[in-house]
C-alpha cells in the first residue's frame, strides 16, 4: 500500500502490522509520532479495522496529548476481530497482540480500551506484557508486584469533568456566570452523565438533554440523580417525569446559554447552524461541528471549544494512571491542564482572530515541532 496518501513531517514513525500463527491473531499498530514521548492511544477490536482508520485516530492523538501538555505521542492499534466472539477468544488475541508488540511497548506504545475493548482486556495487556506502564485503563486493584498503584477507573468520569472545566474557563472568557447559565447535554453516555454530574455538583442549571430516544427539557432545570435513575432503571433519560420531551436533534436548537454535544460526529452541520443559539459550544464528542458549521458560528461569535482540548481529560486521567497518581491527584491534574492550556488557546484566538481550533492547532503542533528539532 502506498504511505503517500498520509505521511507528512510529523509521521507515521511506524506502521506495524502484525500476525500471531498460534492464535491466528491479526493486528495493526499506528505509532505517529514520539517526539514528546511514548505514543498513546486505545486497542479497537473490530472486523474491519483498517490502517487508514488506526492512522487518522494516531493524529487526532499526537495533536490532544501534544495540546494536553503531556509527555505522550499519538498511537492507534487494532485486533481484527468479530464483535461476537466470546470473552476467552477476545483475551487470547490480546494477550498474543501484546506479545507481539513487546519490542515497542511501553517504550513506544502505550496501549488503552478503545471500540470493544475495556478493563479485562487491558488487564490481559499488562499481563502478558509484564509492565504496568504497558497500557492504561487498568482496573484500581490490579497489580503485578505487591504495593504498585494500579488502574483509575473510568467512574471518576475524567473526560467529563475536563469537559466540565472547559466550560467553566469559556464562561469566564465570556464574561458569562456558570451558576446562573443553562446548559444543555446531548448524550448521556460516559461523557454526557459524568459532564452533567460535575455541572450539577458545580449548581449550574441543566435545562435539557437527551439520548438515543429523544430529548427531555425542563427550563426550571432537571435533577442528575434522577436523570441517573430513570436512564438505569428504564433506558431513556426522556422517562424523566417532569418535562417535555423533544426529537433529540430539538436540543441544538433550544436557547440554553451552553451547549454541550457529547454523543455522536457531525450533528452541528450546515444545515441546523443557523438554528444555534447558545453562546457557547463545548465539544465533548470528537467531531460534533463539521468544520464549515465551526467556521458560521465563529464568524456569528459562538464560542466553541474544540473537541480535542474540552475532551482530553480522558489521556490526562491515563497519564495520571501511567505514572501511578491516585484519582484525586487526577482530577486535580486534569483541571490544571485543561484550564492552563485552554486559556493560552483562546487568549491566541482572541489576539490573532482566529477560531480557537486554529490556534490549538498551531500551539499543539509547535510544541510537537520543539520536541522533534530538540531530538535532532
Ligand atoms: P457512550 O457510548 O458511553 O454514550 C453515548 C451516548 O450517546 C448514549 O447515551 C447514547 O444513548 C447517546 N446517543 C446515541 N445516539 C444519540 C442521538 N442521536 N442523540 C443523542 N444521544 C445519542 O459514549 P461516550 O464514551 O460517552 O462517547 C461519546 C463521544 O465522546 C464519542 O464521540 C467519543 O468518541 C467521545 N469521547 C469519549 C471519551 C471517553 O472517555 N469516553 C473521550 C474522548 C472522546
Amino acid at each position: 500500500m502506498s504511505m503517500n496518501f498520509f505521511a507528512d513531517e510529523f509521521g507515521p514513525e511506524k506502521i506495524l502490522e502484525v500476525y500471531d500463527v498460534k492464535t491466528n491473531m491479526k493486528g495493526i499498530l499506528v505509532i505517529d509520532n514520539t517526539a514528546l514521548g511514548p505514543g498513546k492511544g486505545g486497542i479497537r477490536m473490530t472486523p474491519n479495522v483498517t490502517i487508514r482508520e488506526v492512522f487518522r485516530l494516531t493524529r487526532i492523538m499526537t495533536w490532544k496529548c501534544a495540546l494536553a501538555d503531556l509527555p505522550f505521542g499519538g498511537a492507534k492499534s487494532g485486533i481484527i476481530a468479530d464483535r461476537n466472539i466470546s470473552k476467552e477468544r477476545k483475551i487470547e488475541l490480546v494477550e498474543a497482540f501484546s506479545r507481539v508488540l513487546k519490542p515497542v511497548s511501553p517504550e513506544l506504545y502505550v496501549a488503552a480500551p478503545d471500540l470493544n475493548t475495556g478493563e479485562t482486556e487491558m488487564t490481559a495487556y499488562a499481563l502478558a506484557n509484564g509492565s504496568l506502564k504497558s497500557c492504561t485503563g487498568k482496573p484500581a486493584n490490579m497489580c503485578i508486584k505487591p504495593g504498585e498503584i494500579c488502574g483509575i477507573p473510568h467512574e471518576y468520569g475524567a473526560t467529563g469533568f475536563g469537559v466540565f472545566q472547559s466550560a467553566v474557563v469559556a464562561a469566564l472568557h465570556i464574561g458569562l456566570s456558570l451558576k446562573r447559565s443553562s446548559i444543555a447535554i446531548e448524550g448521556f453516555g460516559n461523557v454526557g452523565s459524568s459532564t452533567a454530574k460535575y455541572l450539577h455538583d458545580f449548581g449550574a442549571r441543566i435545562i435539557a438533554v437527551s439520548d438515543s430516544k429523544g430529548c427531555i427539557f425542563n427550563e426550571d432545570g432537571l435533577d442528575y440523580q434522577e436523570l441517573t435513575k430513570v436512564k438505569a432503571e428504564m433506558g431513556s433519560v426522556t422517562k424523566y417525569k417532569s418535562g417535555k420531551i423533544l426529537p433529540h436533534r430539538e436540543i441544538f436548537s433550544l436557547s440554553a446559554d451552553i451547549l454541550i454535544p457529547a454523543a455522536i460526529s457531525d450533528v452541528i452541520n450546515e444545515k441546523n447552524v443557523d438554528d444555534i443559539k447558545a453562546k457557547i459550544i463545548v465539544e465533548g464528542a470528537n467531531i460534533p461541528v463539521t468544520d464549515k458549521g465551526e467556521e458560521q458560528l465563529f464568524s456569528r461569535g459562538i464560542l466553541v471549544i474544540p473537541d480535542f482540548v474540552a475532551n482530553a481529560g480522558g489521556v490526562i486521567s491515563s497519564y495520571a494512571e501511567y505514572i501511578g497518581e491516585n484519582p484525586t491527584k487526577m482530577l486535580e491534574l486534569i483541571k490544571l491542564k485543561i484550564t492552563r492550556n485552554l486559556k493560552i488557546v483562546l487568549s491566541k484566538s482572541k489576539n490573532q482572530g482566529i477560531r480557537p481550533r486554529e490556534a490549538a492547532m498551531q500551539i499543539a503542533q509547535q510544541r510537537v515541532r520543539r520536541a522533534m528539532k530538540n531530538l535532532s
